[in-house]
């Protein structure tokens, strides 16, 4: 089994101008396909060959092969969440919404947690919206290739930031691509995370 990049769920320019289309360019098809191309080294001749992306992640341990497997799952979940400003569901109702009021309030308080959670990993890492073993909605950190599937908690929602997500925009300026962010996430797309 030869792991694939999946194809984007928008065209390289409908992001803008929240993200750019030379963003898109070189963190889809630069970073996101270079991680597909390093697992497919990585794993020939191991045990992980033809094994499906989730199970090595949650069965490799530290490593290259973790770190490139989590990645390219990050990636896709990452970019299979945005569609342009004009077509992205704005906020989410039913059952997500009355989950996310019963652990964050209300769901503005829900985007200022999490938008507070993005802005401050330390370094290279995701924000994620998780389902705990509980069913509650949690926010988390993660450094690096950090992965909610190596934890055995439901990824919902996330936000890269790495500085290759956010760089070529908005420079330093971390704060200012989080809040550009919310404009391109599909809250139809969570919902159906949500609701399997
Ligand atoms: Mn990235």
């Amino acid at each position: 089994m030869t792991h694939q990049l999946p194809p984007l769920p928008f065209s390289a320019n409908d992001l803008a101008p929240a993200i750019s289309s030379v963003t898109v360019g070189y963190h889809y098809g630069k970073h996101h396909q270079a991680y597909v191309n390093n697992l497919n080294n990585l794993i020939g001749g191991t045990p992980y060959e033809n094994t499906p992306l989730e199970t090595i992640i949650a069965k490799a341990p530290a490593g290259p092969i973790f770190n490139n497997a989590a990645q390219v799952f990050n990636h896709t979940f990452y970019f299979q969440q945005f569609k342009s400003q004009h077509e992205a569901k704005k906020r989410p109702e039913n059952e997500l919404l009355r989950a996310i009021e019963k652990s964050f309030g209300t769901f503005d308080k829900f985007i200022d947690d999490f938008s507070k959670a993005a802005a401050t990993v330390f370094g290279s890492g995701w924000a994620w919206l998780i389902r705990e073993h509980d069913g509650n909605l949690a926010i988390t950190q993660e450094s690096n290739a950090g992965c909610p599937l190596a934890k055995k908690q439901t990824p919902i929602l996330t936000c890269d930031v790495w500085e290759h997500a956010y760089y070529l925009d908005y420079q330093n300026k971390r704060p200012d691509y989080i809040k550009a962010f919310w404009e391109v996430v599909d809250w139809k797309v969570i919902e159906r995370r949500f609701n399997v």
